[in-house]
């Protein structure tokens, strides 16, 4: 059961140090109850409050990392049912499946590897491997594990079979490598639990819905394993729905922990649109892991996004830094554009820019991550600030004429501007970034 933040801070030093960051230790108990703080921020309490603590301030849905090194995928930590409350944690990890009887799979295994792609200034990739025992053969899965061991070292791996001696042999080619497996289930729970603790990995318990799986958990909670991951055996997106949303509720509203655990969906159709659809079911609604059939580039594209879009914190815009950006080795003649420091802005326009292939200095004003207009209407982007900006960076310095473009947008700006940059032209530019292209190649 949580506990209150009174009961919590009667268990704290109540010296008001201030060293968790917190003005008062009350403070400090009110943020722990909220899931908004860690125990070992407070250098000063005591092992024995700590003990009673841990519980209160474990996050409702333990935190499961699959792999190791750069690529290693955390998931689980969640603290919210709704992504507009506050934002979701670790996002879900894609992972694709791959048969130990496919004929094709060092092919799946390279669009794995090759799936990153750099979306607004972030990294986006296929997170695990799921190697499926479809064949039945415990040699088969053994060779599928080292062929994918040697092709794609450093991806994170789930091995899923419900032949417990399989699973061991297969698990052994990802020592170290905090490995899942997948396909306990209440006929074999004991051997699997046995198996995962042996090799270090996290065990995904099949159930036939949440009540069965709270069960479970128990069970392999008792057998020693305590990275767990939930599969509710939903395939339908009606079921992936239903039942994702009972475990987050349960976890999250109830504090039940038999299902505070990440979730893994199954997505795989022969369409692959669907298959598509089904796995965007599972990104929005509280799927911690989802299993797809391939790595297609477009369809990589529409999942990151949707999922980068699903795990941005709505409290915090994606901001670049101030700075002048040189595109494309712009000398002194070079243009100089101005435009926000809201993430999507950047990229977008740096995208344009660069797609022109005219040489350009691109200015980046720190208006709090927020768009062209909006932060024009906040008075973050006025002729002011921008005057002050543009003569801090020097850049008139390197500039054969003076001469600054600014969005179509702020077209009203330039007047203003004129008058408080001496000794600059002030151009304006096109309203939207699609026409830079032709508006550098013209000039
Ligand atoms: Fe209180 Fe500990 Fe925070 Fe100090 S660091 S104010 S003792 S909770």
């Amino acid at each position: 059961m949580a506990m209150t933040g009174v009961q919590i801070f009667k268990l704290l030093p109540k010296t008001n140090c201030k060293k968790c960051g917190h003005p008062t230790c009350l403070a400090f108990a009110m943020k722990l109850a909220a899931r908004q703080a860690k125990i070992d921020d407070c250098p000063d309490v005591s092992d024995e409050a700590k003990a009673q603590l841990g519980e209160a301030s474990a996050p409702p849905i333990r935190g499961i990392t699959l792999g190791s090194g750069d690529k290693a995928v955390k998931v689980g930590e969640e603290t919210e049912m709704f992504r507009h409350d506050k934002k979701f944690v670790n996002p879900c990890a894609i992972a694709v499946e791959i048969k130990d009887n496919a004929t094709d799979a060092e092919a799946k295994i390279q669009d794995v590897v090759t799936s990153e792609i750099d979306r607004v200034g972030q990294k986006l990739r296929v997170g695990a491997i799921l190697i499926s025992n479809a064949s039945g053969d415990a040699g088969q899965l053994d060779a599928m594990a080292k062929l994918v061991a040697e092709k794609a070292p450093d991806t994170a791996v789930i091995i899923s079979t419900g032949n417990a001696d399989a699973a061991k042999t297969a698990l052994a080619h990802f020592k170290g490598k905090a490995p899942m497996l997948h396909g306990a289930d209440s006929g074999n729970l004991e051997a699997m639990a046995a198996v995962a603790k042996e090799a270090g990995a996290s065990l995904s318990i099949r159930g036939n819905g949440p009540e069965e799986l709270s069960g479970l958990t128990e069970k392999v909670k008792a057998a020693g394993v305590e990275d767990i991951v939930l599969d509710p055996g939903s395939t339908k997106a009606r079921d992936i729905l239903e039942h994702n949303t009972m475990i987050r509720r349960s976890a999250l509203k109830k504090s039940f922990k038999p299902l505070g655990y990440p979730v893994i969906t199954f997505a795989q159709r022969d369409n692959a649109l669907l298959e598509t659809l089904v796995a965007s079911v599972g990104i929005c609604k509280y799927s911690s892991i989802v299993v797809v059939s391939s790595a297609e580039k477009w369809k990589n594209l529409v999942l990151f996004t949707l999922r980068q879009n699903i795990y941005t914190d709505p409290q915090v815009p994606m901001q670049v830094k101030q700075d002048i950006y040189r595109i494309s080795d712009p000398g002194k003649s070079a243009p100089l554009l101005i435009t926000t420091n809201f993430s999507l802005t950047y990229f977008i326009v740096s995208g344009e820019v660069e797609n022109s292939k005219v040489p350009t200095k691109l200015a980046v004003m720190d208006c709090e991550g927020l768009s062209v207009l909006t932060a024009w209407a906040a008075g973050k982007f006025t002729a002011s600030k921008i005057a002050a900006f543009i003569q801090e960076s020097g850049i008139g310095d390197d500039m054969e004429t003076k001469e600054l473009i600014i969005p179509g947008y702020v077209a009203i700006l330039s007047g203003a501007l004129e008058d408080k940059l001496e000794g600059w032209k002030i151009t304006v530019g096109p309203r939207e970034a699609n026409a830079l292209p032709a508006f550098l190649k013209s000039r």
